[in-house]
Order: C-alpha cells, then sequence, then structure tokens
C-alpha cells in the first residue's frame, strides 16, 4: 500500500487476543440502529480475524457523550453487529473502559469470542489520549488492529494511544480506505477531476489547497462558489458568502491558474428568496444575482457543463454536496452531478458526510468506487495530513 504501515497480511492473529478498534459511529433511533454502513464495512476484518482464531474485543465510541449516558450505549450496535455475523457478540453495559465491570466481562471472554466493549468515551480519558486509559485497554489484548478510519484524525487512547503500547495493524476497511485516498493523492488516473461543494471555503481550503498538486480539473459548487464569484466582482445577492475569505478564494483562483489546474465555477445558479419547499425559483447568471435572491444550487448550464468534465475524467473525486439538497428542488444539480459520478468510466471516489449522505438518498452508492466511511478523516487525508491514529501503527514491533 502507499504508506508502510503493516496491514493484516503481514501479521499473524491465529489465537490471539486481538482489541480492534472500530467506527460504530452509527445514527440510532429508538434503540435499533439505522445506517448501518459502517457495521456493515467491518464485517471483512471481524470474519477475517475470527476465522483465524482470535478472540476480539471491539472498541469503538458513540457521539459524544458527558460520561456514562443510557442513549450512548452501544448495545443497539451489538445487536446489529450480531445479526449481521451470524452469531453471537457479547455485550454488557458497562460503566465504561477501565471499569472493574469491564475488567471482569473481558477476564470471563472464552476463546475465540468477539466482545463489543462499552461505548469508549464514556471515559473522559478517551479523548484526551490519556496513557493510563491507553494502558488499561491494552491490557486486555495481546495485538491492536485498527480499523476505525472515520476516527483515525482523532489521537485518542483507544486509537493513538493503544496502538503506541500493542503491536499493531491496519484492518481491511482502513487499509482500503488508504489505498484509494492515497493513490488519488499520489498517482490518479488522468484526466482528475475534483468536484468541491459544500457550504463553506473555510472548511474545505486545505483540501482545495492540496488538491490544486494533483487535480487537472477542480469544479466548485456549493455556497463556496459565492465566496469566489464574488472575489472576482461579482453580485451574488443574499447568497451566503464569506466575505473574510475574498482575499483568500482570490489567491486560490491565482495559485490555479499558476499549476494550470482549470478552476470552474458554475455560470449559472437557481435562486429562491427562502430555502423552501414549492418556494418561486429563478436561474440567474452566478455574478448577477439580484439582491433579496440567494443562490441555492448550480443551474442547467453548470450541470451539463460539470457533467461533460466528469464524462471525460478517468478519475473522480467528490466532496460537497452542489447545492442544498435536503430541499427539492434545490437537490436537482446534486442529483445530476451524483448520476454523473455514477456512470463515468474510471475511478470514483467520494468523502464527506454529507456527500455519502447525498448519494445513498439518491440511491446510487452502489455505483460509486469507493464512498469513504470518513467524514473529518477523508477531509484531513486529502488535505495532505498525517492521521495520528495511523501514523502510530506498526510503532511497536511484532514478535
Ligand atoms: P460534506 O459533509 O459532504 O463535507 P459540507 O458539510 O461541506 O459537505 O456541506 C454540506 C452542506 O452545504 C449541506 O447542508 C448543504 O445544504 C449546504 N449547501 C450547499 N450548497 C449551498 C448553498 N448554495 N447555500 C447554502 N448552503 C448550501
Ligand atoms: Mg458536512
Amino acid at each position: 500500500m502507499a504508506t508502510s504501515i503493516p496491514t493484516l497480511d503481514d501479521v499473524s492473529l491465529a489465537g490471539k487476543r486481538v482489541l480492534v478498534r472500530v467506527d460504530f459511529n452509527v445514527p440510532i433511533t429508538d434503540g435499533r440502529v439505522g445506517d448501518d454502513t459502517r457495521v456493515r464495512e467491518t464485517l471483512p476484518t471481524l470474519r477475517e480475524l475470527a476465522g483465524a482464531g482470535a478472540t476480539l474485543f471491539l472498541a469503538a465510541h458513540l457521539g459524544r457523550p458527558k460520561g456514562p449516558q443510557d442513549d450512548a450505549r452501544l448495545g443497539p450496535v451489538a445487536e446489529r453487529l450480531a445479526e449481521l455475523l451470524g452469531r453471537e457478540v457479547r455485550y454488557a453495559p458497562t460503566p465504561g473502559p477501565g471499569s472493574s465491570e469491564q475488567q471482569e466481562f473481558v477476564a470471563a471472554a472464552p476463546e475465540g469470542s468477539i466482545t463489543l466493549l462499552e461505548n469508549t468515551r464514556f471515559d473522559p480519558r478517551e479523548t484526551k489520549n490519556d496513557p493510563a486509559l491507553a494502558e488499561v485497554l491494552a491490557g486486555y489484548a495481546d495485538a491492536f488492529v485498527n480499523d476505525a478510519f472515520g476516527a483515525a484524525h482523532r489521537a485518542h487512547a483507544s486509537t493513538e494511544g493503544v496502538a503506541r503500547l500493542l503491536p499493531s495493524c491496519a484492518g481491511r476497511l482502513l487499509q482500503r480506505e488508504l489505498e484509494v485516498l492515497g493513490t488519488l493523492l499520489e498517482s490518479p488516473q488522468r484526466p482528475f477531476v475534483v468536484v468541491l461543494g459544500g457550504a463553506k471555503v473555510s472548511d474545505k481550503i486545505g483540501v482545495i489547497r492540496n488538491l490544486l498538486g494533483v487535480a487537472d480539473t477542480i469544479l466548485v459548487g456549493g455556497a463556496m462558489a459565492f465566496t469566489f464569484a464574488k472575489a472576482a466582482g461579482g453580485e451574488v445577492g443574499d447568497s451566503l458568502v464569506e466575505d473574510d475569505k475574498l482575499e483568500l478564494a482570490s489567491e486560490l483562483v491565482a495559485e490555479a491558474e499558476e499549476k494550470r489546474v482549470r478552476l470552474l465555477l458554475p455560470d449559472d445558479v437557481v435562486c429562491a428568496e427562502r430555502v423552501e419547499r414549492g418556494v418561486d425559483i429563478a436561474v440567474h447568471a452566478i455574478g448577477a444575482i439580484p439582491d433579496g435572491l440567494k443562490g441555492l444550487d448550480i443551474g442547467p448550464d453548470s450541470t451539463a457543463r460539470f457533467e461533460k468534465a466528469i464524462r471525460a475524467a478517468r478519475s473522480v473525486l467528490w466532496n460537497g454536496p452542489m447545492g442544498v439538497f435536503e430541499v427539492p428542488p434545490f437537490d436537482e444539480g446534486t442529483r445530476a452531478i451524483a448520476h454523473a459520478v455514477a456512470a463515468m468510466d474510471g475511478m470514483s471516489v467520494i468523502g464527506g458526510g454529507d456527500s455519502v449522505a447525498a448519494v445513498n438518498a439518491i440511491g446510487v452508492a452502489d455505483r460509486i468506487g469507493h464512498v469513504s466511511t470518513g467524514g473529518g478523516a477523508s477531509l484531513e487525508f486529502l488535505e495532505g495530513r498525517t492521521l495520528p491514529g495511523v501514523a502510530a501503527l506498526g510503532s511497536v514491533p511484532w514478535r
């Protein structure tokens, strides 16, 4: 793989007690797991380890609890995981990592069993990456497998800390995320077209900067297009603009020219007075939006231009919806782009929480090459940053 961290191919875990960090941060409604994508994505790693005869202890967080909280317990996830695996998953509600209840529960695990540990964030030491908590977790196992790409950008006790104490490697999901995203940054098939959207330029500055060094074309939609349009002297009406980022937008445009990257803005946008179903809409040029109107989606001409660029691409990376896709009719641009990305020949990759939700809602996720499970983690990776949960893997020698 692109980086030199060890994977399951490099180690033997037969008969070992293995702590596996997974990303089970899923929506829970009325005690049931909603979208279980993240749980399903870890199955290959869990099946492989279980098949090798390892005894598994799964560590995961859910939400941002302020200590043990019944609504943040992992019980519903344990049930869903047991259904998906078709076998028993041991789970007991305990006060959290390091509690004597949890230690007893771990000590009682039969060989070859799978135990889901309670929400790691029930212990405030988790997010502080407290070495004392990492010690407790390391004490549960002989080795550590990190498969939680979605949490790899956080240096927490169960992601980074424990990898400094146990021999460790990447699980299959983490491995695939790093391979796919790493290939885009290092040696993409060209033309490499990046589609960026979403609410704020400020959230994506690092990503734009880094991708200017590798992309052939960057298509900018979503609200961030208005900051670019205003910086270029356009009238953007009441559209969402970050006035403190106008200079930055001009700098990024200049940088794109210098690096010969095509940076395309929408030329037309769908506007309305408010974000509301059934409200009157009108299409205006992006630099001539009347006062009182907000640009809420890319217009038909821009959609056609973006589709054409996507069709011609051999790699596409998409992050950020083209408009306020939550409220029809402002979902049309995002829908069209989702279909174009799904239909292109070559590698398509989608990252970002809302973008992934959009392709799932539109129903094209299964035609996308890779749908990243990490929102923040995929953005940080695309910024070219080292993810602490990844950097720590392999730091303790395997014997
Ligand atoms: P991701 O989670 O995929 O990285 P972001 O969080 O950056 O995406 O952006 C998603 C949000 O951007 C959505 O809630 C969407 O409504 C909003 N958005 C997109 N276009 C516009 C627009 N023109 N005006 C206001 N909000 C927009
Ligand atoms: Mg988002």
